[in-house]
């Protein structure tokens, strides 16, 4: 079981030589799902290796151009590249007309299916759901709707420690019985417990994913406790007063909301290319909550493997 992220680009509204546009690759299980997709997204995967083809679904938490512009290049080539395979857009209904108003003006043909799963743009919702993993999409506080999402990997069936199989001779109907989590009952009417019947099922690990957004109370409450959270930092505690009015976070807004969340690891990003130094950031964030990162484009981050 594999469980990473891999942040393709850290920057905000601009590009750098160093950083490129939002979008994240999350692979859960060998199933790949992009975040965003800021222009030079698929030069991002060109030059990690990542394999465009193997992304089956595309999540899109906003339609600022720093966070979308770069589908239709994508799509494009992904069409040259001969893909089948249907793709899944999980996206603010509105994405749906942009993106059909595109390929028709340009009489440009896609070579596969893409199935549109758009969002309420303004409310929690489960978005995906696999049997092993899920995605809530919920509200972000931007200058227009905008979402943030949270994988969450689902409990595993439960497994029979296989001793117990001979030794209460078992049937089918009895491992139904205790794999739903109910006891068993010896003809004597002892009652083993469930647990005690079962192999312990192992951690289960989550990644929450938070830009554009004000700092925001409620937030904490919908990522509770994730292994990672990536939150924006686009400016400097210092530039407080610039990132209320344009609807962004900094350093130490993303730092309290991984503090009150109490996520184990905090990454940020999305920085404002006004500034040289990025440790700036980091050093705000640690002060608030030590165990920070900085998004770096190229990084990739183990959630378990
Ligand atoms: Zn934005």
């Amino acid at each position: 079981m594999s469980f990473s992220v891999t942040i393709l680009g850290s920057s905000s509204a601009l590009p750098t030589p160093a950083r490129s546009l939002t979008a994240h690759l999350v692979n859960h299980d060998e199933r790949f799902f992009l975040i965003d997709c800021g222009e030079g997204t698929q030069i991002q995967l060109r030059k990690l290796k990542a394999k465009s083809l193997k992304i089956n679904h595309i999540l899109i938490s906003h339609l600022h151009g720093d966070h979308v512009y770069g589908i239709f290049g994508l799509l494009s080539s992904m069409s040259m590249m001969g893909r089948k395979q249907d793709l899944y857009i999980y996206c603010d209904p509105r994405l749906e007309t942009i993106i059909k108003s595109h390929f028709n003006y340009f009489n440009d043909t896609i070579s596969f299916q893409i199935i549109y799963k758009p969002f309420h743009p303004k409310k929690v919702q489960n978005i995906y759901d696999d049997g092993k993993l899920e995605i809530v999409a919920f509200p972000l506080k931007h200058r227009i709707p905008c979402m943030g999402f949270v994988f969450r990997e689902k409990p595993k069936e439960k497994r029979i420690n296989k001793f117990f199989i001979d030794e209460l001779g078992l049937g089918i109907k009895d491992i139904v019985n205790i794999k739903r989590g109910n006891n068993y009952v010896l003809p004597n009417g002892e009652v083993i417990l469930n647990e005690k019947l079962v192999l312990p099922s192992g951690p289960l690990y989550s990644y929450a994913y938070c830009t554009d957004t004000r700092p925001l109370e409620s937030i904490a409450g919908y990522i509770k406790g994730v292994d990672l959270l990536y939150h924006e930092a686009t400016f400097l505690n210092e530039d407080a007063a610039l990132a209320k009015t344009t609807y962004h976070s900094t350093a130490g807004d993303a730092a309290n909301i991984a503090l009150k969340a109490g996520v184990k690891k905090l990454c940020i990003g999305h920085f404002s290319q006004r500034y040289k130094h990025e440790s700036f950031f980091l050093k705000q964030a640690k002060y608030v909550f030590e165990n920070t990162i900085l998004a770096e484009d190229g990084l990739c981050i183990q959630i378990c493997s």
